[in-house]
This record gives structure tokens, C-alpha cells and sequence, in this order.
């Protein structure tokens, strides 16, 4: 599953679930060898601590894409982590 960051410019290794971000992200992604497997499949995408501060992981077209984090719609814990001041 999850190894490094989802950031294809970082090379971060993941080893801790509460540092960085994990999405749970449903894919179209159907292996030829498993035909008659579901076309979506949840797949896990983990941004390292450094990067879950100004990144996201998106599906678009089926296919998971990391971008830029949208400033109208902050995820609840990065409201949270606000709220206390931290950060
Ligand atoms: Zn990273």
C-alpha cells in the first residue's frame, strides 16, 4: 500500500500514521488479470507532514492527482489545528 509520499517530488518514507495526511481516494482502476473486479477501487495516498501543508490528493478522471490545496474548502483538521493556534 502506502510507502512514501504521495509527492512525486519528495521522497519521504511513510512510517507513521499520525505524521502527514492519508486520503482514501476511490480510483477507476481495473487490473487486466481481474476482469470482473469493480472499475473503482479505494486506493491510499499518504502526504508527508511538509507537504499536507500545502498539498492534496485529488481523483480527477479516475486517476489520483496531487495539487495545490484549495483555500475555500480546509479539511476539519486543518481547522482544528487553527483553532489551537499551532501551525
Ligand atoms: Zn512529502
Amino acid at each position: 500500500m502506502v510507502s512514501k509520499c504521495a509527492n512525486p517530488a519528495c521522497s519521504a518514507s511513510f512510517r507513521y500514521l499520525h505524521a502527514g495526511r492519508l486520503f482514501e481516494l476511490e480510483t477507476d482502476v481495473r487490473h487486466p488479470d481481474a476482469l470482473d473486479s469493480p472499475l473503482q477501487t479505494i486506493e491510499y495516498f499518504w502526504l508527508c507532514e511538509d507537504c499536507a501543508r500545502t498539498l492534496e490528493v485529488v481523483v480527477y478522471r479516475g486517476k489520483a492527482l496531487v495539487r495545490p490545496r484549495t483555500s475555500d474548502a480546509p479539511p476539519e483538521d486543518f481547522r482544528k489545528r487553527r483553532a489551537r493556534g499551532a501551525g
